[in-house]
């Protein structure tokens, strides 16, 4: 009866991934982003990503993030 209940959360999980520099899940779910090997990220952030320069220190912090997810 516990399986039951675990189910529909898990699928969930997967269809609507969350954003592992911001947290949040994107409304398009999975086509929302880009999935890397150890997480994903929203397009939202990747748009932030690519018009950062790498002379700000958002920069390099987000970096260190998306090394540690596709490590
Ligand atoms: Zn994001």
């Amino acid at each position: 009866m516990e399986e039951n209940s675990a189910g529909p959360i898990k699928s969930r999980a997967k269809l609507f991934p969350r954003c592992s520099i911001c947290g949040l899940i994107p409304e398009r779910g999975i086509r929302g982003g880009i999935r890397l090997k150890k997480g994903f990220i929203c397009h939202a952030c990747e748009k932030d990503i690519v018009s950062l320069t790498a002379d700000t220190c958002l920069y390099e912090e987000r970096k260190e993030k998306i090394k540690a997810l596709i490590k």
